[in-house]
């Protein structure tokens, strides 16, 4: 094939060809992630003499291809006047001025005028710039999912719509892809319009979910321009979500936190960084043997291996901790038991390969949006999807069968899922004769759980039971994805073993799409538990026991590691109460809001130094004695690790606001102040230490972090990374199959009064605590909590859609909005917590997961009635 008389070697497309060549082909309508559809008609070239669209023609080998022709150049000539008739063509008209349209000759089609629209905070449309290339229509549909976009009428009328109403009023999930793909600035971001044009572009990764997308930050005077995800990415190929594309404005909002303070005569008083950085090192110095350290899923890898460190090698204590222990504790716990990993077995990738889905206790599409998205498109190319939720999620509807079961009889369902699959044989037995112990033992200890006998606790028809358990037990490449709801449960752990042990028996561990998957919620919860920001596990899951593992830290920290064992976040919580924890470092969580605050409140108000870094004076920074000024993810440097175990870089793009600092460098002060004083003047050198403790990260550089990171474990500088784990042996060897009896939670012994079940998650405009998210405009397209119920139950309570509604607990009370929807069933209600006026923690019981300390958010007994304090009516 000749470009232009140039030989080219074979592309997919005459258009990639020419591109290979470096022939400048216009096209307007073409993305690799979308399908061709060739609509513009911009990227015509001329192939043996004929003029086809280079877009969507094969290339082959005889293919003779020119470019750039008179007859070419009268064509686009034609074609730019053709648009410019029909369209002001927007962002590019000085592409249609330089094919020699300086106007048109033919009359613009009659009709309407063109239709604008800046009903949504984010997305501003004005179709008098649109050219009907029909990319928003399929990014919309083919990335996210969504079909907000469609053509109306015929020929010259022809016009984009989102149906007749105002924007903000269709499904739009604000991803941004649309913006991001219109040409011609018809669909543009409003961030975009209100700022000046870009002068740098940062690659860096998204600080909210765990997916880990990769973000372009765009910079212009020191300032977020706007994020666009970086389209070479494995994990997100571009795609964002509302949160990673849009709510960045919280990065300069008024109520950072610029100054140190610290409290005095009750207040709290600006204060400089050596008063702080003193009374800190002076107070933990004091207080020694009597301290704590909640470390950070928000901040980085070498942040939370610095707060375990000034914890294990200044203080001498394994007193630290992480949100893990909150909310995926339970999936490392239960994995680490049966499989002998507590990581995400596969990739993200994955989902691509699989034909199967189990989604288990994940409101994806809300909660992991480019994972939620992932998993749409792949049922829309045929995957088969098995939902279990107690809610009619999104991904619900789409399943070919939703398991919606009783809040709280997990670990009942998936042992009837078991019994079913070996009832109906669809299980791999040479996987499980290879791999397995314990199998005959299961079987038998199953006998008590089938599908029917089960049906009365969970809810679920056995019908129902038995056809998900043959989908997956006999799909080639059946993969499960799980999120909270499977482990924020008082059998959080042993239900997450359940699941491995679905996995065992369909053989679906240790090749490319299958394995079990927890959808890691926060950011770098993944990385903070990696750290070692555990009390019974040092960096690289270390036990500190070990006397090997003992040896490798003492050699290169030159400190021998502390004896005693170390204390779980409710532990904390329970020795402040008791006067045996008297100071405490919380770094960049607001437990106030985010832990039930029967842990919390008592706790914190009995310490005699309470230390936070933080953005913002969060719920919980309010109740310190010391607050300092951090730097978000766009103001410093260091790594994230996503729930696929990928180490990626975070890149500093703008300036921190007033005298905030990166909290790696504070943490180094505080260790300098405490005489242990560290060797780092950047990141990258943290992680070249963390590769000398941790031997899953030993061939960790940054060096080697470009351009999209390394999946640990990388044992070698020369290793790939790994992207799929136990391919011929688990680490325990073979796996035990688990066998978990039901135990009903001990909170509904407290259900007398309170006749319904509350679950609680995230929504998806807001991210945990919110405190980011609602200092950016995701709070006009989601501005407070919703209880949301079924109508039997608000018409019991007296309450309609839309009305205030008080919800209440053995434990404490909330407020929240009354959402009446079909997505619950009679006797179950769900909750954000996003909001602090919400109080949904107020709720929560102090019932912990039994293995791994985590509390039971994902149920708690509650009873309702209309809101009619004054402040609600
Ligand atoms: Fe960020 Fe998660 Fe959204 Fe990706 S899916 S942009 S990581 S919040």
């Amino acid at each position: 094939m000749k470009v232009n008389g140039t030989p080219v070697a074979v592309g997919s497309t005459v258009l990639a060809a020419c591109r290979a060549a470096g022939a400048d082909v216009p096209a307007f309508c073409t993305d690799d992630r979308l399908s061709k559809g060739g609509h513009c008609r911009a990227c015509l070239v001329e192939v043996n003499g004929r003029l086809v669209a280079s877009c969507t023609t094969p290339a082959r080998d005889d293919l003779e291809i020119e470019t750039d022709t008179p007859r070419l150049r009268a064509y686009r000539r034609d074609l730019g006047e053709l648009m410019l008739a029909e369209s002001t063509a927007g962002t590019l008209a000085p592409t249609l001025r330089a094919w020699g349209c300086d106007g048109t000759r033919y009359p613009a089609p009659a009709g309407p005028p063109a239709r604008r629209d800046t009903s949504h905070p984010y997305l501003s449309l004005d179709l008098a710039a649109c050219i009907k290339c029909r990319l928003c229509v399929k990014g919309c549909e083919e990335l996210q999912g969504q079909f907000v976009y469609a053509f109306a009428q015929r020929g010259a009328a022809t016009t984009l719509t989102w149906g007749p109403g105002a924007f903000d009023t269709t499904a739009c999930v604000a991803c941004g892809a649309c913006a991001s793909l219109c040409p011609t600035g018809a669909i543009t971001d409003r961030d975009r319009l209100r700022s000046a044009p870009t002068t740098r572009v940062v690659q860096s990764t998204c600080s909210y979910c765990g997916v880990g997308c990769s973000l372009d930050v765009h910079v212009a005077d020191d300032r977020v321009q706007k994020i666009e995800g970086t389209t070479a990415s494995p994990v997100n190929h571009g795609h964002l979500c509302v949160k990673g594309r849009y709510a960045h404005g919280f990065s300069r909002h008024p109520d950072r936190l610029t100054t140190p303070l610290i409290r005095r005569n009750g207040v709290l008083e600006p204060a400089t960084w050596d008063e702080a950085i003193t009374l800190i090192a002076t107070t933990f110095a004091r207080l020694r043997g009597h301290v704590a350290a909640l470390s950070s899923s928000r901040c980085t890898n070498e942040e939370n291996y610095l707060v375990q460190k000034w914890m294990r090698v200044a203080l001498g204590t394994h007193n630290v901790d992480c949100c893990a222990r909150v909310c995926h504790g339970p999936s490392a716990a239960g994995m680490r038991a049966v499989l002998g990993t507590g990581a995400a077995t596969n990739s993200l990738a994955d989902i691509e390969h699989a034909d199967l889905l189990l989604v288990a206790g994940s409101n994806s599409t809300a909660a992991h949006p480019i994972t939620g998205a992932r998993i749409k498109q792949a049922v829309l190319r045929g995957a088969r999807l098995v939902v279990i939720d107690p809610r009619r999620t999104e991904l619900a509807e789409l399943a070919d069968v939703h398991l919606q079961l009783r809040i709280g009889t997990n670990v009942v369902l998936l042992n009837a899922l078991a019994r079913a699959m070996i009832d109906d044989g669809a299980i791999d037995r040479a996987f499980v004769d290879a791999r397995t112990e314990g199998y005959a033992a299961y079987v038998e200890f199953l006998r008590d759980y089938s599908p029917e006998a089960t049906e009365e606790i969970t809810g679920v028809p056995a019908a129902l039971v038995r056809r998900a358990a043959h989908l997956y037990g006999t799909a080639q490449r059946p993969m499960q994805t799980h999120g909270l709801g499977m482990t924020e449960h008082y059998q959080g752990s042993e239900g997450v073993m359940l699941l491995c042990n679905l996995a065992l028996l369909a053989g679906a561990l240790g090749r490319e799409g299958v394995g079990v998957n927890p959808l890691r919620g926060q950011n770098n919860v993944q990385g903070a538990a990696d750290m070692g920001c555990q009390p019974d596990l040092v960096t690289g899951y270390g036990d500190p026991t070990d006397p090997a593992v003992r040896a490798r830290f003492e050699r290169v920290w030159g400190t021998p590691l502390p004896e005693a064992p170390g204390l779980t976040i409710p532990a904390m919580y329970d020795a402040a109460r008791a006067g045996e924890i008297k100071a405490m470092f919380i770094l960049g969580e607001d437990v106030v809001q985010t832990d039930p605050a029967i842990h919390t409140d008592s706790a914190l108000a009995a310490l005699e130094l309470l230390v936070v870094q933080e953005l913002f004076l969060s719920e919980t920074a309010k109740r310190a004695h010391v607050v300092l000024p951090g730097a978000s993810f766009l103001e410093k440097d260091g790594t994230f690790t996503n729930g696929e175990r990928r180490i990626q870089r975070v890149r500093q793009a703008i300036t921190p606001p007033g005298q905030a600092r990166p909290d790696w460098r504070v943490l180094c002060d505080l260790m300098a102040a405490m005489g242990a004083p560290q060797p780092f003047e950047h990141p990258s050198e943290i992680m070249d230490e963390i590769a000398q403790v941790a031997p899953s990260f030993a061939g960790v550089s940054y060096a080697r972090l470009d351009p999209f990171g390394l999946q640990w474990p990388v044992p070698s500088a020369d290793h790939p990374g790994t992207s799929i784990l136990h391919a011929t042996s688990f680490p325990v060897g073979r796996a035990t199959f688990a066998r978990v009896a039901y135990a009903p939670s001990p909170v509904l012994a407290h259900g007398e009064g309170f006749p319904l079940r509350l679950t609680t998650g995230r929504v998806l405009e807001h991210y945990n605590c919110g405190t980011m998210t609602r200092r950016s405009d995701n709070v006009v397209l989601h501005p407070s909590d919703e209880l949301e119920l079924h109508r039997d139950d608000a018409t019991a309570a007296g309450l309609g859609d839309g009305d205030p509604v008080r919800v209440i607990s053995p434990f404490g009370e909330a407020h929240a909005t009354a959402r009446v929807s079909d997505r619950m069933t009679p006797g179950q209600a769900f909750l954000s917590f996003h909001f602090p006026a919400t109080g949904t923690n107020n709720l929560t019981s102090g019932v912990l997961d039994r293995l791994a300390d985590c509390p039971e958010y994902k149920m708690t007994p509650v009873r309702i009635e209309p809101d009619r304090s004054p402040s609600r009516r």
